[in-house]
């Protein structure tokens, strides 16, 4: 799904919008005051990436910092993709497991 930036000409602040439909971009305001005069700036674009895209993209072998480990997604997408290199088939359950691992309900389970 795109994802734009707009400046307002009113203030210079840069709004990310998510634009699903040609109509949204109209609906944009400002953050910041609220101005509905923007300008889409063509900078930089922004994807959001399926969670097999992400597991396509994702290598094992690159090094990580901390954001990587403070966003919650990528919690089991090592496992994931490991398994998948490896053609191990585990079932069903190495997703469950993953996504309690996500949400932190696999502490309930212990
Ligand atoms: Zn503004």
């Amino acid at each position: 799904m795109p994802i734009y930036e707009y400046q307002c000409k009113s203030c210079g602040r840069i709004t990310s919008a998510l634009i699903l439909r040609s109509k949204d971009e109209k609906e944009v305001r400002c953050s910041q005051c609220q101005g509905d005069h923007l300008v889409r700036v063509l900078s930089r674009v922004f994807f959001r990436k399926t969670e097999a895209q992400r597991l396509d993209e994702f290598d094992t072998n690159a090094p990580r910092d901390d954001s990587f480990f403070n966003d919650d997604r990528n919690v089991g997408l090592w496992a994931k993709k490991r398994v998948k290199e490896l053609g191990v088939d585990l079932g069903p359950g190495l997703d469950e497991t993953i996504e309690k691992a996500r949400t932190g309900k696999i502490l309930n389970d212990y």
